[in-house]
């Protein structure tokens, strides 16, 4: 009886050895969409740096946990808390043109308030890095969909050319090209309209 409960015992042991070199092998793991499908985190995992909770098999800002889930709650880091201590992403967005350094202040207030809107409800989809480049500004994000997003609502808001690129990994490429604001544009639009009426007239 009692060798059986030490074979029990090491047989837990060894278990639990098992899994702990699997997570920590999941961690070097330099694709964050494997580790999401490989290995679950366990349920509920508390981000130690955003708070996030895992729970029912969502990362959300909100799980509200039971004492009972607390207790057996694990402490861990969410998908986009490591892909931005790896400096990692899904998304890219280069912007590129004439008109992106001179409203550079204006592009960069709009691409926090487009990530703070998404974090409301999306909290894995995050802004990794922007860097200056040359002439340009450089955005990786956590999610692919954050970066078309930015492409999206900079487009909207000042006009260019927007181009997404998937690639078969599921991360994004786009790029913005921003020449100059979309009000000279309608300006040019608005005289030739304004040519077009006198000659008719
Ligand atoms: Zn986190």
């Amino acid at each position: 009886m009692a060798n059986g409960r030490r074979m029990l015992g090491q047989t837990k042991q060894a278990r639990g050895l098992i899994r702990s070199l699997n997570r920590a092998m999941v961690r070097d793991d330099k694709s964050p969409r494997v580790v999401e499908k490989t290995a679950p985190p366990h349920d509920p995992t508390i981000c130690a740096r955003c708070g996030a909770v895992f729970l029912r098999k969502t990362w959300r800002n909100d799980h509200k946990l039971s004492d009972e889930q607390l207790e057996r709650g694990e402490w861990g880091f969410c998908p986009a808390c490591l892909q931005v201590s790896k400096e990692e992403g899904q998304g890219r967005l280069l912007m590129r043109g004439k008109a992106v350094s001179r409203d550079q202040a204006a592009i960069r207030r709009r691409i926090r308030n487009v990530a703070a809107r998404a974090a409301k409800t999306q909290p894995q989809r995050r802004i990794v890095s922007i860097e200056s480049t040359d002439g340009g500004l450089d955005v990786l994000t956590t999610s692919q969909k954050l970066a078309h997003r930015l492409g999206h609502e900079l487009k909207k808001l000042f006009g260019g050319r927007v181009t997404y690129t998937w690639n078969d990994d599921g991360t994004l490429f786009a790029t913005w090209d921003y020449q100059a604001p979309k009000g000279a544009a309608h300006r040019n639009q608005a005289r030739t309209f304004r040519t077009r009426s006198g000659a008719r007239a």
